[in-house]
């Protein structure tokens, strides 16, 4: 007996399918290598770099081999928040095999002015918290667009809560993956804070040593330097993404639904609740070990 076919079998929209349709990505997954190498590189050459040194100079409970951890974990953590986002369905609205035909319009007229096609209204008004909204319909995947969502021409799909196309995550930003979406860019621009705020005080270090002036100490680390302003830059655009979403969310601009794996949500926050402890933990910690000598 022939297999019935699957949905991403059978699947019109450009995105490409791994697992058994399991995970879906966007048609332009492959910029997510590029997202991931922007980010494990520059932790790599923090780690070997810099927190390498760092190892020793907080004997007490090992904590300068908590920086290191911490750096790998919480890069760990931000790579996985953003496979979440790039690998889940974004709020697809599944295509109709048919216009709606509830909704033709059986006008002699009309079907005079273009023979052999039936018409009906592209724009169409109904009520929504008892207020009236036009929504219009989609050709390509021939439904009226319910309100906040859009056809995305990347991915050729009508996404519920369409916030963009995000081209370094290859992916949908809506209604299913927006969490996701925030949480790794938030988590980004503090990871961008934590390289910069190590590196910044490995220099405070050698400056402490034999180093004594800013030149000299980055002239003898050329790698924390190149953290420093790669970090300065990175948090203009991540750290910028994070106030702009934030005050989106703060405002009600971005509708967001439950409708997302409440397992998975509940590992994320989870896990998110943890770092945030280790984090403080080392922010308190750190300055008082400075003075004990
Ligand atoms: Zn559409
Ligand atoms: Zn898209």
């Amino acid at each position: 007996m022939a297999q019935p076919q699957r949905v991403y079998e059978a699947w019109k929209g450009s995105n490409r399918f791994f697992f058994g349709g399991r995970l879906i990505f966007g048609p332009d997954a492959k910029s997510l290598l590029v997202s991931v190498a922007l980010i494990a590189v520059p932790v790599a050459v923090f780690c070997v770099f810099v927190a390498r040194h760092l190892r020793h100079h907080f004997p007490a409970y090992n904590a300068g081999y908590a920086i290191l951890a911490i750096a790998i974990v919480f890069t760990i953590y931000v790579l996985l928040l953003l496979f979440i986002t790039a690998s889940q369905d974004p709020g697809i609205i599944p295509r109709a095999s048919h216009p709606p035909e509830e909704d033709f319009h059986y006008d002699n007229l009309s079907l005079a002015d273009t023979p052999g096609r039936l018409q009906f209204p592209r724009i169409k008004e109904v009520v929504v918290n008892g207020m009236p909204v036009k929504i219009k319909y989609c050709e390509t995947c021939m439904i009226f667009r319910p309100p906040r969502c859009s056809h995305c021409s990347i991915c050729n799909n009508c996404v519920e809560r369409f916030d963009h196309h995000c081209p370094w995550v290859g992916q949908c930003i809506g209604k299913r993956n927006y969490r996701y979406f925030f949480l790794f860019v938030s988590s980004s621009s503090l990871l961008c804070i934590y390289i910069f705020a190590m590196s910044a005080l490995y220099i405070k270090f050698l400056m402490d040593e034999d180093y004594p002036t800013v030149w000299k100490a980055l002239k003898h680390s050329p790698a924390s330097l190149a953290l420093l302003i790669y970090c300065f830059i990175c948090l203009w655009f991540v750290g910028g993404l994070t106030g702009f979403h934030t005050y989106l969310i703060s405002t009600n601009q971005v509708g967001l639904s439950c409708e997302i794996d409440p397992y998975l949500f509940l590992l994320v926050v989870f896990f998110s609740a943890h770092l945030i402890r280790i984090f403080c933990f080392l922010c308190c910690f750190l300055p008082r070990q400075l003075y004990v000598v």
